[in-house]
């Protein structure tokens, strides 16, 4: 009797000691590519483990992964901050089977935040391990209502057409070796 209790109070430390150590390593993500840089945005992509966001896309168990982009302001003259999220994006994304050249996953990113902060990103499915090109299309902030001080006074010197101009911009990522998690 006595030998269980201390068993099963041993068990119960050891497991709250490891609850404790994975709360503070919070989730792991894994890298697509890092440093990535299109005009003025830099940019990272990883992937972890599909997630719940609210409000409204509760229900991620169907997805196999969150893939997310993370766009941080470069030196600009458009008034970002250097190394601050850049906001009011619309970022197209596309994940490419380097085997068959078919798109293996497709759509729009939602906005978000994370522990570690705001964000693009979603829930894909993407179940087969390969080798996959990654393919990000870049739409103005204007699109989505932002604006520029565009008097030589109050202004940061640049506009958003500066970069835009021609249309959206594009990165594209070869050689993402995916593997599936889980
Ligand atoms: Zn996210």
């Amino acid at each position: 009797m006595k030998k269980t209790l201390v068993l099963v109070l041993s068990l119960v430390l050891a497991m709250s000691l490891l609850m404790a150590a994975s709360a503070e390593a919070g989730f792991t993500e894994y890298p697509i590519f890092e440093d990535e840089e299109v005009a003025f945005l830099h940019v990272n992509a990883v992937y972890f483990q599909a997630v719940p966001m609210a409000p409204g896309q509760e229900n991620f168990e169907d997805y196999d992964i969150h893939l997310e982009c993370d766009v941080a302001a470069l030196e600009n003259d458009l008034g970002y901050g250097v190394d601050d999220w850049v906001p009011y994006l619309t970022i197209d994304f596309e994940v490419i089977d380097e085997a068959t050249s078919e798109t293996a996953a497709d759509g729009t990113f939602m906005v978000m935040s994370a522990s570690d902060g705001p964000h693009y990103g979603a829930n894909i499915k993407l179940p087969n391990a390969g080798t996959y090109t990654v393919k990000f299309t870049f739409h103005s902030p204007a699109d989505n209502g932002y604006l520029i001080h565009s008097d030589s006074e109050t202004g940061p010197g640049g506009l958003l057409e500066e970069y835009f101009g021609d249309g959206p911009l594009t990165l594209e990522y070869s050689g993402w070796d995916y593997v599936p998690l889980g």
